[in-house]
């Protein structure tokens, strides 16, 4: 395998960065994870706006342009010869010293891998997850606002290890005022009476990039769809419930804190907006081979 590093396409042996990045250090850095579909990337030019505007958020300079990036990613993945699977973009702060001081920092790094990702058994797919809310609520946007893709995941780890721990394969995360925010890697959709309702972003959750296409898909198929704050008691009372993310496509939910959503099946709008998301994933994307 191949990974690009600051310009270089290693192989995996020798892909190594420095026990000094901060990157390493203080989880000082962004990242994306992108897909491969059918020998093209799927909404690249959005993964790699929103890299920038985390890169902003956090005053971190990437060296390459917008354009240099796509390019940077396309060719990795034509070196591995890839036509399905999954890219993971970051950019760290860099070496610098043990000091936190982001200033010692003089050059910051771009890493890109594109290899094979497998989330969730196709099981979970055919019959639902099962997930529950736990105690470690979502960051504060006066902290570290949960929109900033850093490198930094302690927040969603704790929170998985809180589910794993419950018997479940992820979370339901609060903001610190008890609104649903979104699981620990994917945005979270429920359907009442035919409408779908996802958190708003201001809740706490990742400007999610399968969010945006599903709400879109479900709009153009005529859905209303509006995203409120939204409680447990909501959830608890939706007709469906599933979630959205890069890695995991969608996901149907079937139970959240042991109440049985719906019929206890996944949804049929769920399938729906299923079907249509994996039409999209097929037939769209940035070509690498042509
Ligand atoms: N929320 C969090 C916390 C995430 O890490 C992710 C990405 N895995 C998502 C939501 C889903 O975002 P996207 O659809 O852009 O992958």
């Amino acid at each position: 395998m191949k990974i690009y590093i600051d310009g270089k396409y290693l192989d995996e042996r020798s892909a190594k960065v420095s026990v000094f990045d901060h990157g390493l250090l203080y989880g000082d850095g962004i990242f994306e994870g992108i897909r491969i579909y059918n020998g093209r990337i799927f909404k690249l030019q959005e993964h790699i706006d929103r890299l920038f505007y985390s890169a902003k958020a956090i005053l971190l300079q990437i060296p390459l342009s917008h354009a240099e990036l796509v390019k940077a990613t396309v060719e990795t993945c034509r070196k591995n010869k890839l036509r399905e699977g999954y890219i993971r973009l970051i950019v760290t702060r860099g070496v610098g010293t043990l000091g936190l001081n982001p200033r010692s920092c003089k050059k910051p790094s771009v890493i890109i891998i594109a290899d094979k990702i497998q989330l969730y058994p196709p099981a979970y797919y055919q019959r639902g997850l099962d997930i529950i809310t736990v105690p470690t609520t979502r960051n504060l946007h006066s902290a570290l606002n949960p929109a900033i893709k850093s490198l930094n995941y302690l927040n969603n780890i704790l929170a998985k290890i809180e589910a794993n721990n419950g018997g479940c394969e992820e979370a339901v995360m609060l903001n610190a005022e008890g609104f649903v925010a979104e699981c620990t890697g994917d945005n979270l959709f429920i359907v009442k009476n035919g409408a779908l309702f996802t958190p708003p972003l201001s809740a706490g959750a990742l400007y999610g990039i399968t969010r945006q296409t599903v709400i879109e898909l479900a709009e153009t198929a005529g859905l209303k769809v509006s995203e409120p704050n939204l409680t447990r008691y909501d959830l608890f009372n939706a007709d469906e419930c599933f979630l959205t993310g890069t890695g995991a496509e969608l996901i149907p939910v079937v139970k959240i804190d042991g109440r049985v959503i719906g019929t206890g099946k996944p949804g049929k709008l769920t399938r729906k907006l299923e079907e249509k998301y994996h039409a999209l994933t097929n037939a769209s994307g940035e070509p690498i081979y042509e």
